[in-house]
């Protein structure tokens, strides 16, 4: 750190990214990426925008926003785009989160809300999951701050279902509470026909996951007009040109391209159940997943022994080094075949070091 360093910031933790390694190739299941290329029609309509790269792109996406407003079934004016979810996610801490209204979040969550709180110099009241990993809604009602609640939960996969979001929602009339879907199109229960009952309700999604496009960044939050005119406050008062042009292109051949999407969905959670049956029959314990990753522990092999005997045989998955988390990895499903492979893999970890 230099001596330059904003005192402000001095003790903050950033957040941990995923590795993306260069070293050789992986079977990769540490960062939720899809296995699938993005969609063909996705990345003819990049290549074309990419001769207008000299300008700069519409900073309100409209032609983005159109197609999203007819595939989510809301008006234009409920839609933010934001460079990945994250940015809007920090966007509604900048916007909803301050010394009195703290951020208000379970203990086990994704990793980026404590950051996003210190970034911002936000308090946080964060909310242990109970015994079983989920989520006791009644711990959120009139929570005293703004709501962050991932749905389906990271690391441990597990969803509310849409009328518990809704009481949660229903039990806040003070309060902010923010959805985050970035895993929803695996399984889980959208809340976003909900945003026209609840002027308190922000739902956010990415197209990292089930779209393909991590590496375009390309996010959204959905919600009421009004608090979409908060963010928008946000946006052009940090970064109005948040998306490249050839990133909203991408996002509407993405969104445009609905068999491709559905059918790619349809494999990952048809994949996800053959794993989990063969974990389950190797004798792991998993927790009931509805996103593209499941979160896994063996009897008393750490998580970290597991992560590392499984990269040293060529597959990557993410373990967390945290009090609760540390006997359990968490794998990100691929293809069919990248997961036979994982369970072979496994096998013969387990052959060896049981
Ligand atoms: N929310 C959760 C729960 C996530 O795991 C991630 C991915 N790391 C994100 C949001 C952000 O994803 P992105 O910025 O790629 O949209």
């Amino acid at each position: 750190m230099s001596e330059y360093f904003s005192k402000r910031l001095k003790d903050i933790m950033p957040y941990t990214a995923g590795e993306q390694p260069q070293d050789k190739k992986y079977i990769k299941l540490n960062t939720n990426e899809s296995p699938f290329p993005p969609s063909p029609f996705s990345l003819r309509l990049c290549r074309e925008s990419a001769g207008d790269m000299l300008l700069y792109p519409d900073p309100e996406y409209n032609s983005l926003v159109k197609v999203a407003a007819q595939t989510w079934g809301v008006n234009e004016e409920n839609l933010l785009f934001t460079n990945g979810s994250d940015e809007a996610l920090n966007f509604a801490f900048i916007a909803y989160c301050d010394k009195d209204t703290p951020a208000v979040f379970p203990d086990i969550t994704y990793g980026f809300y404590p950051v996003f709180a210190a970034i911002n110099c936000v308090p946080k009241k964060e909310i242990p999951l109970k015994e079983d990993y989920t989520i006791d809604i009644k711990d959120y009602f009139n929570a005293g701050g703004t709501v962050f609640i991932a749905n389906p939960n990271a690391p441990t996969g597990i969803a509310l279902k849409k009328a518990e979001i809704e009481e949660i929602v229903a039990n806040n009339p003070d309060n902010i509470v923010v959805i985050d879907e970035a895993y929803v199109d695996f399984g889980a229960e959208s809340c976003v026909g909900l945003i026209d009952k609840y002027d308190n309700l922000i739902v956010t999604q990415t197209f990292s996951k089930s779209r393909s496009l991590a590496g375009a960044r390309v996010g959204v939050a959905i919600a009421s007009a009004a608090l979409i005119g908060d963010l928008k406050t946000v946006k052009y008062s940090t970064n109005p040109y948040n998306l490249s042009r050839t990133s909203a292109a991408a996002g509407i051949g993405a969104l445009l391209d609905e068999e491709y999407f559905n059918d790619n969905c349809e494999k990952i959670i048809e994949a996800r159940e053959f794993f989990v049956k063969k974990l389950v029959g190797l004798g792991f314990s998993v927790l009931p997943s509805k996103a593209n990753f499941v979160f896994a522990k063996y009897k008393d092999i750490c998580g970290e022994k597991l992560y590392s005997e499984l990269k040293n045989r060529g597959v990557l998955v993410r373990f967390f080094n945290k009090p609760r988390l540390k006997d359990f990895i968490r794998i990100t499903i691929g293809t069919k075949s990248d997961m036979e492979k994982t369970v072979e893999t496994v096998s013969e970890i387990l052959k060896v070091i049981k």
